[in-house]
């Protein structure tokens, strides 16, 4: 049984999807213009931090090219799989 909540993350480890972008895979910030995989996102992407900032972008279409199209750059921690190169 777990009852340290304050253990450390394992490696494998997805954040919580933000409620509002419940629908949503890739994330866009513009205060980087780096977008996030959220299905492969990880504690350094610092989604929470991004949403809380109100500086989160959605996109339509959801892909990673059309993310691309606007100028952002795929997150180093979260992107290596998103096919966007
Ligand atoms: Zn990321």
């Amino acid at each position: 049984m777990r009852e340290h909540p304050l253990v450390c993350f394992p490696s494998k480890v997805t954040v919580a999807r933000p409620a509002r972008f419940a629908s949503v895979r890739w994330l866009g910030d513009k205060r980087t213009m780096v977008v996030h995989d959220l299905d492969a996102a990880v504690p350094g992407c610092g989604i929470d931090q991004l949403v809380a900032s109100l500086r989160a972008a959605s996109f339509g279409p959801d892909s990673p090219v059309e993310a691309r199209n606007r100028g952002y750059r795929p997150c180093r921690h979260c992107c290596r799989h998103c096919g966007a190169r």
